[in-house]
């Protein structure tokens, strides 16, 4: 049975609600979060509570995040959760998640995200990388194989660069449709993101860096001196070190941070 009705609630498509009800699964990602109340627990998307009583289960606090009010009504009143909780309700979108840091502590976020706007929430959170822990994620697998792509690979871009220049990412699990109801139409996936205490190549200005694979990404079937013709001549490219005939998906990372350090400079 694939109901949209799930433990009385309707799941509502606009906000991706699909949700997880296969106990194994669960456990293997709530294991993998490791909770702890050493750090700030925070989940994106509680919605009925499937990954947020078993992480209960192992904590005393946890801030949860979410967008529909009926569900956190639901869970304000939730027997067994309600006094474990701080219940945000906002869009995890525009959520300040500094405002959840505490002395001493660094964030522990996780999620099961509502699949329709889970690439522009990773650029989001990636903004918080400098106080956040770790991040489990339940995503598509087709954004975590975005996320842990290198050079080379059809699905390395602008995802890839930003995530690899703040985390390691480490794909943990993938999970099939059938663990979740409504069921989605897509594979999914778990990834563990650590951010790096500081990252291993240093941008000056992260616009730029943000910017540059942008720039290149957005053309990708053309060479970079005429993706980046607008930042960068050849003689320019070719000074820094680059080809002015490779396309985008054959830069590294370094080579990226490269190109913005040397847009930064430029702007300064
Ligand atoms: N964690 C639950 C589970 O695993 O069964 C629900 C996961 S469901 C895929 C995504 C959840 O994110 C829903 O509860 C949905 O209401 C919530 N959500 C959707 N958009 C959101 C947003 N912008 N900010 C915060 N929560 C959001």
């Amino acid at each position: 049975m694939n109901s949209k009705v799930h433990q009385g609630h309707k799941a509502r498509k606009r906000f991706g609600q699909n949700f997880l009800h296969d106990d194994y699964v669960i456990d293997q990602i709530v294991d993998a979060i490791h909770p702890s109340d050493e750090f700030t627990m925070v989940e994106i998307g509680p919605g009925l509570g499937a990954l947020t009583g078993p992480v209960c289960d192992r904590i005393n606090r946890l801030n949860v995040v979410e967008l529909d009010r009926d569900l956190a009504a639901r869970l304000a009143t939730h027997p067994f959760l309600k006094d474990k909780l701080s219940i945000h309700q906002a869009d995890a979108m525009k959520f300040d998640f500094t405002q959840l840091k505490e002395p001493g502590k660094k964030l522990k976020i996780f999620g099961n995200l509502p699949y329709n706007i889970s690439t522009q929430l990773m650029f989001h959170l990636f903004e918080f990388a400098a106080c956040v822990e770790d991040m489990h994620f339940m995503l598509q697998k087709e954004v975590v194989n975005r996320l842990a792509a290198g050079p080379g690979s059809k699905t390395y871009g602008r995802l890839s660069v930003m995530a690899q220049y703040y985390c390691q990412v480490v794909p943990v699990l993938e999970v099939g449709p059938e663990a979740f109801q409504p069921a989605p139409k897509v594979d999914s996936a778990v990834v563990k993101l650590l951010p790096y205490e500081v990252p291993p190549h240093p941008v000056t200005d992260i616009s730029c860096l943000s910017r540059v694979a942008a720039d290149a990404f957005g053309k990708r079937r053309k060479t970079i001196r005429n993706s980046l013709s607008h930042l960068f001549n050849v003689e320019q490219l070719t000074a820094l070190g680059l080809d002015p005939t490779a396309r985008p998906e054959q830069l590294t990372l370094v080579q990226y941070v490269v190109l913005a350090n040397a847009l930064a400079e430029r702007k300064e």
